[in-house]
């Protein structure tokens, strides 16, 4: 497990800042839920937590380690998108072991890890299954648990839900609090939908144009908004 540190990180795509400086601090096993317009720069800042992306300037701290120049891989973070990038020719099984596979574990390794994943998440009845054979909310479950072999420090979540009806979005969202629950592992997770936020959040941060509006706690934010874009997103009725 991992806390995580941003201090004033940047983000320029050539003369456009997209990220204006974000100074922000997770403990060890916070549920962080980013919300914001589209195109406010959640899934930037995320892709730079991950390394998928370089910052422009400042530093990312996970565990107390600067990774700032660090590789993904050697992160100790998993990232799942809303779409789940599955293998289609690949099993339940062979996909949830990937990551594991391509770190060269040994075989029996990554059967163990791939069983306490299934367990976890309810799927050890698929793990034969290719992911046509599956409901989307299955493979999205699939998509988290190649996350969970890993056994990363911080778990980070680009609207997951987004691709699933009304119905599915209520039971994964009890889910990933679950899993939240269980593991006790840091997340970071961005959405857009306000139920989300309020109900998974142990604090919420609200972004705009690339930098912090407010943080606060769920009802914080609900009772105590700053300003009308703030009570716009968390939906105080006022
Ligand atoms: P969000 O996830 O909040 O919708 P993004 O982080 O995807 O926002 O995008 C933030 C801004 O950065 C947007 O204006 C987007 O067009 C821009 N952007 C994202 N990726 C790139 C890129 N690779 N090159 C240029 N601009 C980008
Ligand atoms: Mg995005």
């Amino acid at each position: 497990m991992a806390g995580l540190s941003l201090q004033s990180v940047r983000k320029r795509f050539g003369e456009t800042e997209v990220i204006g400086g974000v100074d922000l601090d997770v403990a060890d096993g916070e549920f962080v839920v980013f919300v914001g317009p589209s195109g406010c720069g959640k899934s930037t800042l995320l892709r730079m937590i991950a390394g998928l992306e370089r910052t422009s300037d400042g530093r990312i701290l996970i565990g107390g380690r600067d990774v700032t120049d660090e590789d993904p891989a050697k992160r100790g973070i998993a990232m799942v998108f809303q779409t789940y990038a599955l293998y289609p020719h690949m099993t339940v099984a062979t996909n949830m072991g990937f990551p594991l596979e391509m770190a060269k574990r040994p075989k029996e390794e990554i059967d163990r890890k791939v069983a306490e994943a299934a367990k976890i998440l309810h799927l050890e009845a698929y793990l034969g299954r290719k992911p046509r054979e599956l409901s989307g909310g299955q493979r999205q479950r699939v998509a988290i648990g190649r996350a969970i072999v890993r056994q990363p420090g911080v778990f980070l979540f680009d609207e997951p839900l987004s691709n699933l009806d009304a119905e599915l979005r209520v039971q994964m969202r009890i889910e990933i609090a679950r899993l939240h629950q269980e593991l006790g592992t840091t997340m970071i997770y961005v959405t857009h939908d306000q139920i989300e936020a309020m109900t998974l959040a142990s604090r919420i941060v609200v972004l705009r144009a690339g930098r912090i509006e407010q943080v606060g706690a769920p009802l914080e934010l609900y009772e105590n908004p700053d300003n009308s874009f703030v009570a716009g997103f968390i939906g105080s009725p006022r």
